[in-house]
């Protein structure tokens, strides 16, 4: 078992290569026995069994049912986060929660024409989030939509422990947090605002989706990829 931090579970084995990381999380509700899933991965493919396969394995492995899954929360449409979503949605009986952005793009209506891997199924979400909204999920989480790296890409921020879920805001470079990579972003200036913006919260744990997770002294390492003096 991968609880990286109370309460915060990392689905061991759901690297699709040890150069693409992908940190698919299981967070712990405070209140009701539930579970929270953020993201989902890839799709199955050849030498890979997929996001679905791989949650559901975890989830028997560490006698978590299927069923206590009640919320999947995404950060944006691209394929490695989106790609195990509708099969997930479907065995879990989850409700999905995204941006009202993402959700018109992994709803395909219209299809996503920017850069990055557009979720392969259209998939409708439930709970369409706009910025500021406030989930049950963990211990408590707000959605920080923070565009850039997809127009309605948004970070959810949990107050109660200074965790930051980062998504692709920031990538993890080898300790080193930067802004989303250009060939796979939207619009790298407004990715750069948005992380100036994020920087702005107290942050000790950022756990982005590619790279390892910072969990202490995250803050500052989002003040550097930022550009403000640390
Ligand atoms: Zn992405």
């Amino acid at each position: 078992m991968t609880e990286i931090l109370p309460g915060v579970h990392a689905i061991d084995g759901i690297d699709p290569s040890p150069d693409f990381t992908t940190n698919v999380l299981l967070l712990k509700d405070a209140k009701g026995g539930t579970w929270t899933l953020l993201d989902t991965g890839l799709p199955k493919q050849a030498g890979y069994d997929g996001g679905p396969a791989i949650v559901e394995r975890y989830c028997a492995q560490h006698s978590i049912p299927l069923g206590s899954i009640r919320r999947i929360v995404i950060t944006h449409l691209h394929l490695d986060h989106t790609g195990g979503l509708g099969e997930l949605a479907r065995k879990t009986g989850a409700r999905i929660f995204a941006h009202w952005i993402e959700a018109a793009f992994i709803a395909k209506d219209p299809p996503y024409e920017g850069p990055g891997m557009p979720p392969k199924e259209a998939i409708q979400v439930h709970e369409k989030l706009k910025d500021g909204d406030t989930l049950d999920s963990f211990e408590g989480l707000v959605a920080y939509h923070s565009p850039g790296h997809t127009p309605g890409h948004t970070s959810y921020y949990c107050p109660a422990r200074k965790i930051l879920f980062a998504g692709d805001a920031v990538f993890n470079t080898g300790g080193k947090l930067v802004v989303s990579l250009k060939e796979y972003t939207f619009s790298s200036p407004l990715a750069q605002i948005s992380v100036r913006r994020l920087a702005g919260l107290p942050v000790e744990s950022v756990i982005q989706y590619h790279g390892a997770p910072v969990l202490k002294g995250g803050g500052k390492l989002l003040s550097a990829a930022a550009g403000h003096k640390t």
